[in-house]
């Protein structure tokens, strides 16, 4: 099936690129960025240390205003760039897969983590005429939310997951290209991330949440975050505290996360790793550095689970930014869609 990456040049997007070589069920077809890249070869656009297959950076960007052949449409846009073109695309019949924070709130666009909430997928089907058969936007969660919310489903079905902090090192390419001055960043820990707490509050919610007569009724969960950048360049680590509203002990929750695969189907889909959530045993994991790359980027390491004397239990989340947080989440939430029909060849 053709696929048309929106956002090509930037760090999500020239990943998207990256993952959809040799791809088994899409081929990219079409991408497209900014007017400052519209007619470049992608290759000469994308940062120096991506390294693009040849006969992908020969390929022309498009512009964003013209028309799109791919019914399937895999955005990396910023936010506000998405907020007007992504409905747009809808509009036309695309389905838009999008990393962009602009509709993840939006009644009608599922946020979706297929081994959590794979459901949610449905909200596409809503009566009305806000687009035609076959358009919509699917989310993915924040790549803070990513992590957290993988470690927190198995326990929350399991057990129940009351209220939550959570304290984020979150690492630089989170905030794309350039990113943060290296001035600020070497030597230092940031304290705020322009937006970051709000979205970790709220999308865990939704994600959780259960779908009732069409619609989500968001999970009884408040989450209280602080988030930070830190000098590491991908892999966002997090401290977090949950309350259960039925009492675990470590060895109980370590259980629920080694045996959970999500529901049936899901770690068919070719980019979703075989162990959603693997529990690392050494004290001193996970790290950044050494465990990002576990399930090519897409498996949440959970560490250093111990009682909490606040909460219930106290434990480290450790997941790729770049992959289970933004390229690969959006991959493997098109392969949802299609795997569910809901992708087609082309516009008509
Ligand atoms: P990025 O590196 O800054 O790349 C932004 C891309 O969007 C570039 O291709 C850029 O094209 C294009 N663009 C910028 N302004 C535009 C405009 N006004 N109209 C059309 N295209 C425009 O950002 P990123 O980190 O890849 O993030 C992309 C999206 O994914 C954002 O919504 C971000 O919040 C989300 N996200 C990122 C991460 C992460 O870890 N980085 C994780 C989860 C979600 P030009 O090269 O032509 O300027």
């Amino acid at each position: 099936m053709p696929v048309a990456v929106l956002g090509a040049t930037g760090t999500v997007g020239a990943r998207l690129v990256q993952r959809l070589r040799g791809h088994p069920w899409f081929a990219l077809a079409e991408v497209a960025a900014s007017d400052r890249s519209a007619g470049e070869r992608l290759g000469d656009r994308v940062a120096p240390d991506v390294h693009l297959h040849p006969d992908d950076a020969a390929r022309k960007l498009g512009t964003l205003d013209g028309p799109l052949a791919s019914h399937l449409v895999l955005s990396a846009l910023p936010a506000d760039a998405a907020r007007t073109i992504e409905p747009e695309l809808a509009a036309r019949g695309h389905l838009v897969v999008s990393n962009a924070s602009a509709f993840r709130a939006d009644p009608g666009v599922p946020l979706v983590v297929p081994e959590v909430n794979p459901d949610h997928l449905t909200l596409l089907d809503a009566p009305g005429d806000r687009w035609p058969s076959g358009g919509g936007i699917v989310t993915n969660p924040n790549c803070a939310v990513a992590g957290l919310v993988t470690a927190l489903a198995p326990l929350h079905a399991r057990f129940g997951v009351g209220r939550v902090v959570v304290t984020t090192f979150q690492a630089i390419s989170g905030a794309g290209r350039p990113g943060p001055a290296a001035a600020d960043l070497v030597d230092n820990v940031v304290p705020w991330i322009g937006g970051e707490e709000e979205k970790i509050a709220a999308e865990p919610r939704r994600i959780l949440g259960r779908l009732m007569d069409g619609a989500v009724t968001p999970a009884e969960v408040t989450v209280s975050a602080t988030a930070t950048r830190v000098p590491v360049l991908h892999g966002h680590l997090e401290s977090v505290s949950v309350e259960l509203l039925t009492p675990a002990t470590p060895k109980q929750a370590r259980a629920a996360w080694a045996e959970f695969r999500g529901p049936e189907g899901t770690a068919d889909l070719p980019t979703a790793p075989a162990i959603p959530v693997e529990v690392a045993t050494e004290v001193d994991r996970p790290q950044p550095r050494l465990d990002r790359g576990r399930g090519d980027g897409m498996t949440v390491v959970v560490g250093r689970v111990r009682p909490c004397p606040v909460f219930t239990l106290r434990f480290l989340v450790l997941s790729h930014n770049l992959e289970r947080g933004a390229a690969g989440a959006a991959l493997v939430n098109a392969e949802l869609a299609a795997a569910r029909g809901r992708v087609r060849r082309g516009l008509s």
